[in-house]
């Protein structure tokens, strides 16, 4: 089993491991303080430690903190992408949002998925691995770090990067768990959006967590036979399953779901699927987010028009429906979802190009 690294501990674990040093209660304070106040990257940078402590620390917990590959910002400086190094050499992209009200990271819970959404560059690709709570951590750091260079605070993390975040479920509610302490970042915990493919069980032990975090369920189609030729995992909990788990959800913590539905052109985007979907949505506390395809390479489909963007929202609306459309952000650097993949093939050519900083 992987060594746990210093990201991965919760504040009891990391005093606990001290107190066996025969160090006093205070350093898990002072070790917090560094980390997720200072945005420290390194023991080295721990000045209020004793120098041995520092190296004790090194090589008994690893910080394994990610090294910066390369960063990218969109030309209107509101959106970045940073590519991560982890400690076994496999890397991560982390989006970093720049809204009016609110700023936002966009995390991976897993390299590859095995969700297999036709869709998804990421599902195209494969599963390698789970992230750990450590890795999940750092990408919220780093973002956190990026935002404090604009005198700004990370305000929300949603898990909508790589990866089915509920088939990762320990080190997902791990990484809320942490980032949600009030020792360390104290994100409120409707601060978190996860974003789940539709798994069932996941949504279920959520709902039992006692923790106000978003769900948002990615729909894509309000038919079981459109939706299972879209995202395979509907064969085993199709969409009847899914919303009786929303409605358990829902009636633990009162908290609005979205729905996301990527708009596909010719395939789930006419006014008769805008009004089954309505149907099936119907009285459900929730909002539906629009986000028309971004491109998944080696795939035929393609994004709606703008008309039909909008002839399928205002049939929502018209239905008393809640629904918005996705702003498309970080497509020109390629930090869309489902873009992942696209942005690993270009890295094997020399990664990105003239923006990189
Ligand atoms: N595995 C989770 C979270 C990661 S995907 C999930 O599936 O919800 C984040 C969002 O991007 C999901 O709503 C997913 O359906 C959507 N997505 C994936 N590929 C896309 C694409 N090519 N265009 C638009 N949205 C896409
Ligand atoms: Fe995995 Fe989500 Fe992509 Fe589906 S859409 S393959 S669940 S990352």
């Amino acid at each position: 089993m992987r060594e746990s690294t210093l990201l991965d501990l919760p504040f009891e674990t990391l005093r606990d491991r001290l107190a066996e040093l025969g160090e006093p209660a205070y350093r898990a304070d002072q070790i917090w303080r560094a980390v997720y106040h200072d945005f420290a990257i390194e023991y080295g940078a721990m000045t209020t430690l004793p120098v041995g402590l520092r190296s004790t620390l090194a090589s008994g917990l690893p910080f394994d903190s990610p090294s910066i590959e390369a960063t990218q910002e969109s030309s209107d400086r509101r959106t970045s992408k940073s590519l991560l190094r982890l400690a076994d050499g496999a890397s991560i992209e982390v989006v970093s949002m720049h809204y009016d009200d609110r700023r936002t990271v966009c995390v991976s819970t897993q390299i590859g998925c095995a969700m297999g959404c036709r869709i998804c560059a990421t599902g195209q690709a494969g599963f390698v691995r789970d992230l750990s709570v450590g890795e999940i951590v750092a990408q919220v750091l780093h973002a956190a770090r990026g935002f404090r260079e604009h005198d700004r605070r990370l305000s929300n993390v949603v898990y909508m990067g790589m990866g089915e975040p509920l088939a990762n479920y320990e080190a997902t509610l791990g990484s809320i768990r942490m980032l949600n302490d009030p020792r360390g970042l104290g994100l409120g915990a409707r601060s978190f959006t996860v974003s789940t493919v539709g798994h069932v069980l996941g949504i279920e032990r959520l709902a039992s967590e006692d923790l106000q975090v978003n769900l948002a369920v990615s729909l894509h189609a309000a038919e079981d036979e459109l939706r299972t030729r879209l995202l395979p995992i509907n064969e085993t909990y199709p969409i009847d399953r899914l919303l009786e788990a929303c409605r358990t959800y829902l009636a633990k913590t009162n908290r609005r779901i979205t729905f996301e539905v990527a708009l596909i052109d010719g395939v789930n985007d006419s006014p008769d699927h805008a009004r089954r979907l309505s149907d099936l949505l119907r009285g459900l506390l929730c909002h539906v987010n629009l986000i028309p395809l971004n491109p998944v390479p080696g795939c035929a489909w393609k994004r709606s028009p703008n008309e039909h963007v909008d002839r399928f929202s205002s049939v929502l609306r018209q239905r008393g429906i809640p629904v918005s459309v996705r702003v498309r952000r970080g497509i020109e650097i390629q930090a869309g979802c489902g873009q992942l993949r696209a942005a690993n093939e270009s890295r094997e050519t020399g990664y990105p190009d003239s923006s990189v900083r």
